[in-house]
C-alpha cells in the first residue's frame, strides 16, 4: 500500500457527529462523506440524508 492510499485510509476513518433530520439522533459519519456532501445513512432509522459541513 502506498503512502498516499494509507493516508486516505486514515482520513476515511475519521468521523464526526451528524444529526439525523428524521429521528434527531446523533451518529458517527465519515468526514470524507460530510465534506463531499455525500448521502449518509442513519444507523438508527436508516434514513438517508446529506450532512452540510
Ligand atoms: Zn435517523
Amino acid at each position: 500500500m502506498s503512502y498516499f492510499s494509507r493516508v486516505m485510509d486514515q482520513i476515511s476513518k475519521i468521523t464526526s457527529d451528524a444529526m439525523c433530520p428524521v429521528c434527531r439522533k446523533k451518529s458517527k459519519q465519515s468526514i470524507t462523506k460530510i465534506s463531499r456532501e455525500e448521502v449518509v445513512v442513519c444507523p438508527h432509522c436508516h434514513a438517508r440524508f446529506i450532512v452540510h459541513a
